[in-house]
């Protein structure tokens, strides 16, 4: 099995995160799963986007993690989305980028507070923070403690990985997910420009806090969920586009 729809489609996510200006140099890796056949399918490592090609994929076996053919070693980051995919079973599709003012709120430790109805929409509130990970789990299995500690961050706050698709890593960067690769690339963009939204109003107005409940849960609950009524039905969030 080549799995060359997922490769095309895992190429495509890619190099749409670079043309979306989330990606500076080789800062950044995108992967789907294709859990009917227990497989992922990522960017290679190290191996410079204007040269990326389907064939270049990597595909992982989502039981052991292993490569399964080819040359090509697939991102050092894969085990970190091995563990969201086992993890979250209803993310088709992972996004990770340094994008510049999400990685500015990661590495200041803090999440992006919710100010407005554009993040409402999209993540529910705030874009929660990881806490740091400790000396032994950057040692150790360095790559799959990142994902441990995002499951960590949903677990221990009740949130809905299908209500908030992504998260910022403490002290390193976003990750960003969806029910289809178009969904996980949109939620990356929606994230680094909920993050630029944010650092600018607080400068413009520093006493600025979160916008109210009602609000919140009026912009969130019209676009998803049972009584969604905004749009043609098909919002990134609530319908697969497939991968
Ligand atoms: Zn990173």
């Amino acid at each position: 099995m080549n799995y060359r729809k997922l490769r095309e489609n895992v190429c495509r996510m890619n190099l749409e995160i670079v043309e979306a200006g989330l990606v500076l140099l080789t800062w950044g890796n995108a992967s789907a799963v294709d859990r009917e056949n227990g497989v992922l399918a990522i960017k290679p490592s190290g191996i410079d986007y204007r040269q990326l090609a389907p064939e270049h994929i990597v595909i992982v076996s989502l039981a052991n993690g292993q490569p399964m053919g080819g040359d090509l070693r697939p991102s050092s980051d894969t085990p970190t989305h091995l563990e969201l995919y086992r993890s979250f079973l209803e993310v088709a599709a992972i996004v990770h980028t340094h994008s510049q003012s999400a990685t500015a709120f990661a590495q200041a430790g803090l999440p992006v507070p919710c100010f407005g109805t554009t993040q409402a929409d999209h993540f529910c509130g705030d874009i929660p923070v990881t806490r740091p990970l400790t000396r032994k789990e950057v040692e150790q299995e360095y790559e799959a403690n990142t994902g441990r500690v995002i499951v960590e961050c949903f677990q221990t706050r009740n949130l809905d990985p299908s209500h908030v698709p992504g998260v910022l890593v403490n002290q390193h960067g976003p990750f960003a997910w969806g029910n289809g690769c178009r969904s996980a690339v949109e939620n990356a963009m929606v994230l680094e420009a909920c993050a630029q939204m944010a650092l600018s109003s607080k400068r413009l107005n520093p006493a600025l806090g979160s916008i109210p409940e009602f609000l919140l849960h009026k912009h969130f609950f019209r676009k998803h969920g049972a009584g969604a009524y905004y749009g043609q039905g098909n919002h990134v969030s609530s319908q697969p586009d497939g991968i």
